[in-house]
């Protein structure tokens, strides 16, 4: 007997077509929009039960998705409030659309699945787009109502009858189209459901699995066990996010961690989020052990709006510098159906990164103050994401600067302030520039290190891929400072001070010294310089400008601009009068003084890592003559 027939309304032809055709992207999150339906019937009848507005039982709420392979259906069934046939033509009938040509002028614009969902709410006829018939089996909560049964074949006209639910709850029938066979498939639903509904606050059920349970005692008293079938349940109804931080472990972190990310190390701490003004959010935020690789560890956030999962591109939501970041957010004030464009415009969105950003420079520096042995232990984690947070967003680094560690190379560790307070009397030179010393691996500049720390200046290790970065970075922040590299020039000339060194060589001398260094390297990208040093210093040192290192840094770090990386590198040779060396050169025939500087020359480079091939055999072989 069929009650009633009707034409869906909305003024558009019809938007079935649409929505299967062109929503080709994301299919498989009508299962997330269904399931999300079901969630919230069975949550209002709860709500209506506490209230005291529902008196009948509520018996074991849960939601089956069910698969019937040959009859091509999957089933999303609930027990929650249910449907009269004047609800269903109220909610599901009535699309509402304001027009058919703004609903074409709208949909022009929107540019994935989710947007137009999300804007037409649309939640139930995703359906469509993977279904050729839906059926809604359902029966109201309320006292007297009769079971309804609504049928559309994904036109806009649609059949309301008496249906034949005996049990309050409302069933999803979901005739799969010949496109979309693969949502037939235990494996695929399972997959889907394990995406979006794995936290969800109702169990779900898919399918059966079978667990073995004690059965009493075998003859000899050793424990028995059968095989029972058992309600799969896919999701945990609780998960730590949901609950108050004051009564969780640190295991009860640890282990959701190892379920979010079954694979990965053990995070170094986390924080939870939970605020509910001016906007609501709860999560977890876990900070990994980096890898330098860090690329492959990005999208390990999962948004979720009331423990739906939404998306793991969090972009617009977590500034981009906590993208490293692994754990979960929760915010019902992001709605479903989160749309790109959405995200952009939403002030709450806004509102939430900079109290992310907040809450892990709180941590952070309550971190620090609480146990900063154990903070600077971790820094080398850490440090990536608070230089990183530092050179992206200013009121980070206003609170970050306090807890902000420089490390040298006797692995000290200092705050800003105290390394100033550190290196200011002995690295301030004569113009009043504090200039922080720096290398980039400690053994490798080993002989610069030590001549710098002989003169009771400090090294600071700058050795993380975001340093080049965060060196220029520095210098804009600290007053009266700049940072230089052991090798950017001799000690005397990083930092110069009123009392230098006298040359001990003539004009005339230094001009040959010149040019027997000059043919003896027969290179002019090598720049040879006469500079008066202490004696003991080395005879020969090689070093290349700041600026110059930079920019070629900065090129490798692939910075568009390959100006720079493409020049070929020029050093300078620092030869140094004052070395008794240059003495005996002087002094020696022609031959020998080419020799003597020749390996003066490759002493130097020898000791920073730059003899290579050929000359290093020769030198070698060289070496082994003299010997
Ligand atoms: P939205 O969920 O965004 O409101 P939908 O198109 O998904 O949009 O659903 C429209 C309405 O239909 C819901 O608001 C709800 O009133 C009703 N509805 C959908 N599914 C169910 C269900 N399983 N049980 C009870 N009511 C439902």
């Amino acid at each position: 007997m069929v009650q009633e027939k009707g034409t869906i309304s909305i003024n558009t032809e019809n938007i079935f077509p649409i929505i299967k055709k062109f929503l080709y992207s994301d299919h498989e999150i009508f299962l997330r929009e269904l399931v999300s339906n079901a969630v919230d019937a069975t949550q209002k009848i709860k709500r209506l039960a506490s209230l005291g507005h529902y008196g009948q039982e509520l018996g074991d709420l849960k939601i089956r998705v069910a698969l019937d392979e040959k009859a091509g259906t999957l089933t999303i069934s609930d027990n929650g409030i249910g449907m009269t046939a004047e609800e269903i033509k109220k909610y599901i009938n009535q699309v509402a659309f304001s027009g058919a040509t703004e609903f074409m002028e709208k949909f022009k614009e929107a540019k994935d699945a989710n947007e137009i969902i999300g804007r037409f709410g649309l939640g139930f006829y995703s359906a469509f787009m993977v279904a050729e018939k839906v059926e809604i089996q359902t029966l109201s909560y309320q006292e007297g109502a009769e079971p309804a049964l609504w049928t559309c074949d994904g036109s806009t006209e649609f059949e309301l009858t008496t249906g034949s639910r005996t049990e309050r709850g409302t069933d999803v029938i979901l005739y799969i189209n010949e496109e979309s066979k693969e949502f037939l498939e235990q494996s695929r639903i399972e997959d889907i459901l394990n995406k979006y509904a794995k936290f969800l606050p109702v169990p779900v059920q898919f399918g059966t699995r079978e667990e073995s349970e004690p059965d009493g005692e075998d003859a000899e008293g050793k424990p028995k066990y059968k095989t029972v079938t058992v309600d799969n349940i896919i999701n945990n109804t609780n998960p730590i996010w949901t609950k108050a931080p004051g009564d969780l472990k640190d295991e009860d972190y640890l282990s959701f961690y190892r379920e979010l990310y079954p694979f990965s190390e053990e995070p170094l701490f986390w924080i939870h989020l939970n605020v509910d003004y001016p906007f609501n959010l709860t999560g977890v935020l876990y900070f990994p052990k980096l890898k330098n690789d860090f690329e492959i560890q990005k999208n390990k956030i999962k948004l979720f709006s009331r423990q739906v999962f939404i998306t793991d591109e969090v972009k617009d939501i977590v500034p981009e510098f906590l993208m490293l970041l692994h754990g979960v957010i929760d915010s019902p004030d992001i709605p479903l159906n989160v749309s790109r464009s959405f995200l952009q415009a939403d002030s709450n969105v806004k509102k939430i990164n900079s109290y992310i950003s907040r809450k892990v420079a709180d941590k952070l520096g309550e971190l620090f103050r609480k146990d900063r042995k154990a903070y600077e232990e971790k820094w080398n984690d850490i440090g990536l994401f608070v230089k990183y947070g530092a050179l992206s967003d200013e009121k980070f680094y206003e609170k970050a600067k306090h807890f902000l560690l420089l490390n040298n190379t006797a692995q000290e560790f200092y705050t800003l302030e105290e390394y100033n307070a550190r290196v200011k009397d002995f690295q301030t030179g004569k113009n009043g520039t504090l200039v922080y010393l720096y290398t980039f691996d400690a053994e490798r500049q080993h002989g610069y290190v030590q001549a710098a720390n002989r003169k009771n200046y400090d090294v600071l290790l700058m050795n993380s891929p975001i340093d080049t970065h965060f060196i220029q970075f520095l210098e804009t922040k600290l007053e009266k400072t700049s940072l230089k590299r052991v090798d950017a020039d001799v000690l005397d000339k990083l930092i110069e001070k009123e009392e230098t060194e006298k040359h001990t060589l003539s004009e005339d001398d230094q001009q040959k010294l010149k040019a027997i260094f000059e043919k003896a390297i027969g290179n002019p990208l090598m720049k040879v310089e006469v500079d008066s040093l202490p004696a003991e210093a080395m005879p020969v040192t090689i070093t290349m400008e700041e600026w110059m290192r930079r920019m070629k840094d900065m090129s490798k770090l692939g910075g568009g601009m390959n100006f720079y990386g493409n020049l070929p590198d020029s050093y300078k040779v620092s030869v140094n009068a004052n070395h008794k060396l240059i003495g005996k050169i002087l002094s020696a025939d022609e031959t020998a003084q080419i020799n003597l500087a020749k390996h003066a020359f490759d002493l130097a480079l020898l000791s920073q890592g730059m003899l290579k091939g050929a000359d290093l055999t020769a030198f070698v072989e060289r070496s082994v003559e003299v010997i």
